[in-house]
């Protein structure tokens, strides 16, 4: 399963690997672990170097938080606490888990970092986007300027494209579509034409109202957490993978009752799917809306709630990328399901995890309760239980599409109401 997950990922990865000389080691060897506590308390399957490591790969790592000037580079090949905390800086900074595992995601960002805008062309390949810090800094500077170059999430995608045309056609350059020393010059010495607001996001808010406030149509693609041979969390004899591929049934059933079209990533007996391969999936069906389901754990039996996770970040020097569609299905899920099931209210977060951030929709990661929590467990272990928080996801998903005005109070809307047009 090691050699399956690695190759997967080096898999995903071979146009970066090749891309990128100095990512070549890392991807051969990644090490895999899953922590296993007294209480049997299983940690999720993960997979990457961590305190205690040493070697070449490390060596790199150490490297590549240096140049970020996350660290002092000492040329040493140890994981250590300085490079523990470093990590976790860098993580938490970037709006990922602080969980100071270099993984194939932290590495992957880590990786993107080192590029500064005007260190290479940019322009968008349809086979292998670019992705990094610089294309990030190209589309807040299009966006300041008033051009639409969809969500500010550092991958040069087709629309970021376009706006780089536009933008080119506006100044007078020839609009080829990349990014050179021409248009770096440009870019600088333009002042920015919007101040406050966000364009951007009333544009997406706009288009959604647009799209109509009628649920037949549509796409949402289901996403069941972790699958295959990784369980997930487990917990008072319950298994993450096997509860939200059930979660996801449900929402599945009642969505299709809408006239939705809903994909799910993975069956019962699919492989390990990696984060990016599941935003693939859905970029491929061409989703409105994508939600992944999953159910947290923590050593910890008194954490208890559900808590919803959208793309963006809080970061200070990193204004302005939030998904404004995600960040609104997210606060949706989060209020129906806490009204309608009294769970915790752990309230809705900015990350910028895998899935979050490579979705050209907007998506939306729930963890509905702990399994480690009795409580929790005991309530999701009930049928009933499940039928009540996958009506909540359904009706947060109608939500987003109806006009505020006809909006219904949370918790309100049934199942019925959204079938019966
Ligand atoms: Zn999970």
């Amino acid at each position: 399963m090691t050699t399956y997950t690695a190759l997967a990922w080096r898999w995903q990865n071979r146009r970066l690997v090749t891309a990128t000389a100095d990512s070549v080691h890392l991807a051969f060897w990644l090490p895999c672990r899953r922590g296993v506590d007294a209480k049997g308390w299983r940690a999720p399957m993960t997979l990457g170097y961590r305190l205690g490591d040493a070697g070449p790969a490390v060596a790199e790592i150490r490297a590549k938080l240096a140049r970020l000037g996350l660290l002092s580079d000492s040329g040493s090949d140890r994981f250590d606490e300085e490079l523990d905390r470093a990590v976790r800086q860098f993580q938490q900074e970037r709006g990922m888990s602080a969980d100071g595992v270099v993984g194939p995601a932290t590495y992957r960002v880590l990786d993107e970092a080192r590029w500064r805008l005007g260190d290479r062309l940019l322009s968008y390949v349809v086979a292998n986007p670019q992705v990094g810090d610089d294309v990030l800094a190209l589309q807040q500077r299009l966006t300041e300027l008033g051009f639409e170059v969809g969500l500010v999430d550092g991958v040069f995608g087709p629309r970021t494209g376009e706006a780089l045309r536009e933008f080119q056609r506006n100044v007078g350059l020839p609009a080829d579509g990349t990014c050179g020393p021409g248009t770096f010059k440009a870019l600088a010495r333009l002042t920015p034409i919007v101040t406050g607001g966000r364009p951007d996001n009333l544009r997406a808010v706009e288009a959604l109202r647009q799209a109509g406030k009628r649920l037949p149509g549509k796409i949402v693609v289901i996403d069941p957490g972790h699958g295959g041979q990784d369980r997930g969390n487990v917990g008072h004899g319950l298994e993450e993978a096997a509860l939200v591929e059930d979660l996801a049934a449900r929402v599945e059933g009642r969505l299709a009752a809408t006239g939705v079209h809903t994909y799910l990533t993975r069956g019962v007996t699919t492989a390990e799917l990696d984060e990016y391969s599941r935003a693939q999936f859905a970029n491929d069906a061409g989703a409105n809306l994508v939600i992944s389901v999953h159910v947290d754990a923590h050593p910890n039996p008194a954490a208890s709630g559900v808590a919803t996770y959208f793309y963006g970040s809080d970061r200070l020097d990193r204004p302005g990328i939030n998904s404004a569609i995600g960040e609104m299905l997210a606060g949706l899920i989060q209020r129906e399901v806490v009204v309608r099931t009294g769970l915790t209210d752990c309230r809705t977060h900015a990350k910028t995890w895998e899935l979050l951030r490579h979705t050209r929709m907007p998506a939306v990661r729930v963890e509905l309760g702990y399994l480690t929590n009795h409580d929790d467990a005991a309530r999701l272990a009930h049928p009933g239980f499940r039928d009540v928080v996958a009506e909540a996801i359904v009706v947060a998903v109608q939500r987003v599409y109806l006009p505020s005005h006809e909006d219904a109070q949370t918790g309100r809307l049934r199942l019925h109401d959204l079938t019966g047009n």
